[in-house]
């Protein structure tokens, strides 16, 4: 029963004003152990992932794209606001090292389950762009990494983050081997505006793309509901041997960047259904990957209450409480989606 840790905070990957900088993870683990929630965590240093591991989700000329802006000293890597530094490519490389790293233990049996906490975050970044502050895709390198190297048959993806991961369904979109599910915001001029319910899939991949685009507002309940009635079901019939989540804080209500109207609790009680969900379908074992979460109490006790599901411990900090606004209703997305998606 190990659950481990990788950390990969990327300090030196930062730019002052950016929502996406050091301060995520600055000082992150020394929280953590005070709040006691890594008694009994395994701390693993992170390894920089070879060129090998990450052309197996990217064109090379896009990793050589990061490499050479770096080189120069850093800039913008696209025309919106994905940047890097002088460091970010070895950063880059060294999170998508660590998510690879966890997957080895957890498949050889080393650790039963884990936590990457890395920067920068993965889940925008596709096969030939980056975007929406990632750089690497860290989530899909992981699961190509269970495949390749440990004949991992199927893969479950799921993205709770409040953005859509458009890289990972990019690079999994024909892919039978890999579900990838994501609850995500879907609302006007919402970024990355992909992720509408009609994508599932093409040949092969075809029904392997598992969208919950939400409208504004849902909160705990619905997103509960969603969890209980939609994800847990289509894991159930897909049979993961290992379960990776796309793990971002920023559905919580207070987040800056958006509003999904989450609270601590219903991250809690996700974390722990997730955690439940590995142990019925496949031995415990499940990988939490840091993605977005921009608000920084927010994101420190919602990685807190992922080791608390991790650890088997019950207890959720929740100081901050539920979102003030009525929640949405969802009922009619739900059914919708659930004959799209559910056998009986
Ligand atoms: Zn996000």
């Amino acid at each position: 029963m190990t659950t481990l840790l990788t950390f990969a905070p990327a300090l030196a990957h930062t730019q002052p004003g950016h929502p996406e900088n050091h301060t995520r993870l600055a000082g992150m683990v020394e929280t953590l152990e005070k709040m006691g929630v890594l008694a009994g965590v395994t701390a693993v240093a992170p390894q920089t992932a070879t060129t090998e591991q990450l052309q197996r989700v990217h064109d090379l000329r896009l990793i050589e794209h990061i490499r050479r802006v770096s080189q120069r000293g850093g800039g913008l890597l696209d025309h919106g606001d994905t940047y890097a530094t002088a460091d970010s490519y070895e950063l880059a490389r060294l999170a998508a090292g660590a998510c690879c790293q966890a997957v080895d233990k957890i498949m050889t049996g080393e650790a039963e389950r884990g936590f990457a906490l890395v920067r920068p975050p993965g889940h925008h970044a596709e096969f030939s762009r980056v975007s929406g502050f990632c750089l690497i895709n860290n989530i899909a390198v992981a699961a190509r990494q269970a495949r390749v190297v440990h004949g991992v048959r199927r893969v479950l993806i799921v993205d709770f983050d409040v953005h859509h991961g458009n890289g990972t369904q990019d690079i999994f979109y024909e892919d039978d081997t890999v579900l990838f599910a994501s609850l995500h915001l879907f609302a006007p001029f919402f970024y990355p505006g992909v992720g509408s319910l009609q994508e599932s899939g093409l040949e092969k991949g075809e029904g392997y793309t598992l969208n919950v685009p939400l409208p504004p507002y849902v909160g705990d309940v619905g997103y509960n509901l969603f969890f209980q009635e939609l994800i847990v079901p289509a894991a159930r019939q897909f049979r993961p041997d290992l379960i990776l989540v796309s793990a971002g804080f920023d559905a919580h209500w207070q987040d800056p960047l958006a509003v999904a109207g989450l609270s601590l609790t219903g991250y809690g009680q996700i974390a722990q259904t997730l955690v439940q969900l590995a142990d019925e379908l496949c031995e415990g074992r499940i990988l939490f990957v840091l993605e977005g979460g921009y608000k920084l109490d927010v994101l420190t006790l919602g990685i807190a209450n992922v080791f608390q599901a991790l650890n088997g411990r019950d207890q959720i900090f929740d100081p901050i409480g539920p979102m003030p606004q009525t929640e949405q209703k969802v009922t009619d997305l739900l059914e919708g989606l659930k004959q799209r998606h559910l056998r009986n």
